[in-house]
């Protein structure tokens, strides 16, 4: 069972760079691990030679995302392909609310919670992934192979809503104020710094003037005025008379006062046009802490418009690869006991229906089941290996959904169309939907948490849950408080950690953490034929695009020589280059490569 560690996920840990150090610390952070590299290391997908798995069996356990792909890419290769799947159905994590949708929990103190979703018929709502970045090359190429079309997922608006009890009355404001009068105070100030010579040692004229123009509209810094109007004896973009002051910059001309502006929106009438109302007083801007709660999340490379979803919810992309592979999986089956050796494996496993054991044979075994469950099945791993497989453990995470009957946020109050507002609130976000827009009703994400909240939330009855999330949404929204608009008995919930077959929302690998790094190292290579799959063994935990960066990465593989040292092509390696360097790249490369039968270039 999942437990918080004092360790951050990567996903988490990025998350938190972007919180602290705005953007410029998160790219650093990234291109460090990695990660900002992604988008060019996508070379199309593998290339696994026809019939190159002709003769081979390759049993699969687990039908998630990950288990999934392999299965299409190997299958299409004529390897003869069974995957074993413990629940009814396929997809994992992948997994889309609907009328009727049943979720059954565990929490770590034994208590079981059994929800049917009771959305109106053509609701729904995704409880684990909601959207795909523009640069998930992997994920984005599924999505087109198998047919599954895609609509823009709004991530934010300058409409959405930010709320704290910590400021403004307790009252949400919206995205567009707190964003715009943030950025005019601290122009303001930077300005007048810049004209009180602070920066002189730093920037010559030229450069000042430069900043004093860009700071000017970066913050909406007001109308030109001569300085004489500012009540200054001298320009202060040139240091002339105000009398020369036409010989300077003229648009820099300006008091840089900070005096509110029309990016904050306003009210047009036939007798009045836009003008600046009042700006939010810098005091409780500070107050507010706003960007400790996710206010930037849009600015951080994973979160960055344009983001994608799946017309219909996000297991069309499970319906797609079912499409394809569906007859290959093996449903409601435990594995039982896993034995692999040189030379093959042999999976017992149990059919959970009518209890009948069997013994599969096959020459190889790719599992992506979620490790903290692995670790529970009886095996034969090495020591080393299954040491590798205990040390992952996912982290604790919660979504609630809501149906709404009006579609309040849309209305001439709110106008928000999509995107996320936040809130200091254990609930944390709240998400509309980026489709159906002006129809009668919808669906929201009212909790999306984590860590110690996560934990807590998980940890109540559904009943409870819904009280809870209720009282924050209350917050943004006062429509909350009445249940003909948003009814409890239409509310559903899941805490990752209490389902079975997860154990959690994500891997929880800490960068920092030596342990994580030799195991997470380890992992990256088979145990006899045993090999690992899916995010968990990816630098995107929390990402359906980590699977894909195995699955993918042989094209890649096949253009760097075939060399895992990197000797024949340094740019397709660079691309990879993370704290294990080659190994997460060619992890699944490295699985057809040995398929393909010549594993000693890896060992
Ligand atoms: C709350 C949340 C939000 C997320 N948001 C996003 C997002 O916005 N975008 C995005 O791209 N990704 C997101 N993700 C991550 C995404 O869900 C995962 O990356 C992806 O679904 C993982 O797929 P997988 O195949 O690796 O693993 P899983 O989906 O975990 O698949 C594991 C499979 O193994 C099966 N299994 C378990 N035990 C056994 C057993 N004993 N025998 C046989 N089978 C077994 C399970 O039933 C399951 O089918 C999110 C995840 C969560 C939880």
């Amino acid at each position: 069972m999942t437990k918080q560690k004092n360790g951050l996920t990567r996903r988490r840990f990025l998350e938190r760079v972007g919180v602290a150090g705005g953007s410029a610390a998160l790219y650093e952070t990234m291109a460090a691990l990695g990660l900002i590299n992604l988008p060019e290391a996508w070379a199309g997908p593998p290339q696994i030679p026809a019939g190159s798995g002709t003769g081979k069996k390759v049993v699969i356990l687990g039908a998630g995302i990950g288990g999934l792909t392999a299965a299409y890419e190997l299958a299409k290769a004529n390897y003869t392909v069974q995957i074993i799947e413990l629940t009814e159905r396929a997809g994992g994590r992948n997994h889309t609310a609907r009328r009727g949708t049943v979720l059954e929990e565990k929490t770590e103190g034994g208590e079981t919670f059994r929800q049917v979703c009771k959305f109106d018929e053509g609701l729904y709502l995704n409880l684990g992934p909601g959207r795909l970045p523009y640069h998930h090359r992997r994920v984005l190429h599924y999505c087109q192979v198998l047919g599954v079309a895609l609509e823009v997922y709004v991530m934010e608006t300058m409409a959405n809503l930010f709320q704290t009890n910590k400021a403004f009355g307790g009252q949400p404001k919206v995205r567009r104020q707190i964003y715009n009068d943030i950025q005019g105070y601290i122009s303001e100030m930077l300005a007048k710094a810049v004209n009180q010579k602070a920066l002189n040692q730093e920037m010559d004229d030229g450069d000042r003037n430069r900043l004093l123009c860009l700071l000017k509209t970066f913050g909406d810094l007001g109308e030109n005025k001569l300085c004489s109007q500012c009540g200054k004896q001298k320009c202060a973009t040139c240091n002339k008379s105000c009398a020369e002051c036409i010989t300077c910059e003229k648009q820099c001309e300006t008091c840089f006062d900070y005096t509110g502006s029309t990016r904050d929106g306003c009210i047009i009438t036939v007798k009045d046009p836009c003008e600046p109302g009042d700006k939010l007083a810098l005091r409780e801007l500070l107050s507010s802490e706003f960007w400790e709660h996710r206010f930037y999340q849009s600015f951080e490379y994973e979160w960055q418009p344009t983001l994608f979803q799946p017309i219909g919810g996000m297991d069309k992309i499970v319906d797609g690869f079912v499409d394809k592979v569906g007859k290959l999986i093996q449903y409601n089956t435990e594995v039982l006991n896993i034995d692999t050796s040189a030379k093959g494996v042999t999976i017992t496993v149990r059919d959970r229906k009518n209890g009948k054991r069997t013994n599969i044979n096959a020459d190889y075994c790719i599992s992506n089941i979620p490790l903290p469950i692995l670790s529970k099945i009886k095996n034969n791993f090495s020591d080393e290996f299954a040491k590798a497989v205990e040390t992952c453990v996912y982290d604790p995470t919660c979504k609630l959904g809501w149906q709404a009957n009006q579609r309040f946020w849309e209305n001439d109050k709110n106008q928000i169309y999509g995107g996320i507002s936040y809130t200091d609130d254990p609930i944390t976000q709240m998400w509309y939907p980026s489709y159906d827009y002006f129809t009668k009703n919808g669906t929201l994400t009212g909790v999306y948490n984590y860590d110690q909240d996560a934990i807590r939330f998980g940890n109540m009855k559904p009943a409870d849950r819904i009280v809870e999330a209720r009282k924050g949404a209350i917050k943004l929204h006062p429509e909350f408080a009445d249940m003909r608009i948003v009814p409890s008995d239409k509310a559903i919930s899941i805490a990752w950690q209490n389902i079975q077959n997860e154990g959690g929302g994500w891997a929880n690998w800490d960068p920092n953490n030596d342990d994580h790094s030799k195991a997470y190292t380890r992992l990256l290579r088979p145990d006899g034929r045993f090999y690992v799959t899916g995010d968990q063994v990816s630098q995107l935990p929390g990402w359906q695009e980590g699977h894909g960066v195995g699955a993918i990465c042989g094209r890649a593989y096949q253009q760097a020589g075939r060399d895992p040292g990197g000797t024949a092509d340094h740019h397709s390696r660079s691309k990879f280059a993370t704290f294990d360097s080659w190994s997460i790249a060619s992890l699944f490369c490295h699985k057809l490569e040995v398929l393909s039968g010549s594993t000693k270039k890896f060992e």
